[in-house]
């Protein structure tokens, strides 16, 4: 995993999804490039939940994360 200088005020979460927003933005259902696309984040306390859904065929992908 490369080391990116953080811009100011961007936070942990805002790194995270840039991470799984360049690595994984291929739909594994019908293999689209979501070029533009970007995962959605929320958290839940102690995790976060990322999804994407592929704009060509739907398919939803998931991620979870714990923080702790
Ligand atoms: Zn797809």
């Amino acid at each position: 995993m490369s080391i990116r200088r953080a811009p100011r005020g961007t936070t942990a979460l805002d790194r995270l999804r840039d991470h799984y927003t360049d690595a994984e933005r291929v739909c594994r259902q019908c293999g689209y490039d979501d070029q533009g696309g970007q995962w959605s984040a929320r958290t839940t306390g102690d995790r976060v939940l990322y999804r994407h859904v592929c704009p060509s065929c739907g398919a939803i992908e998931t991620r979870t994360l714990a923080l702790k």
